[in-house]
């Protein structure tokens, strides 16, 4: 049982690192590894529910909302690495951005000493149109 939850756990980090610029509501993720061969056993909807306070817990994901405030989304975490920059969220498709650590720097900075407001980056994120959709793809 035990060993169980473990493998559909790691097979839900496994779906979601695959997927490390996109975030998921728990239906997509279920579609999502549903519609995945690789995944033989995909977790359930209560399963994936129950093991997303979890993850969340251990920072090894993270939740927005979404642009009308009322979906929740979750995303794979870059380790700690998410905590020290700002990310980019493409409002069309949905994809979040990493900002690299220097332009991340140099913003919080410009902001940091004209408007005297120290940025937390980490939890900063510039809602947007990504390159993708400017240009028209699909994704
Ligand atoms: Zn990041
Ligand atoms: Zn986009």
């Amino acid at each position: 049982m035990a060993r169980y939850n473990t493998e559909q756990k790691r097979e839900l980090i496994d779906f979601l690192t695959r997927n490390s610029s996109r975030s998921f509501t728990v239906e997509e993720i279920c579609r999502g590894m549903e519609a995945d061969p690789r995944y033989i056993s995909p977790p359930g909807r209560s399963t994936v529910y129950r093991l997303i306070p979890k993850l969340l817990d251990e920072k090894k994901i993270r939740h927005f909302s979404s642009e009308e405030g009322r979906r929740q989304v979750y995303q794979i975490m870059g380790g700690m690495e998410c905590a020290g920059h700002m990310h980019l969220k493409c409002t069309a498709c949905g994809r979040l951005y990493h900002v690299s650590v220097p332009v991340s720097m140099a913003l919080s900075s410009e902001i940091e000493q004209t408007e005297n407001f120290k940025v937390s980056a980490g939890e900063t994120v510039i809602f947007g149109t990504c390159s993708h959709c400017l240009k028209g793809d699909k994704k």
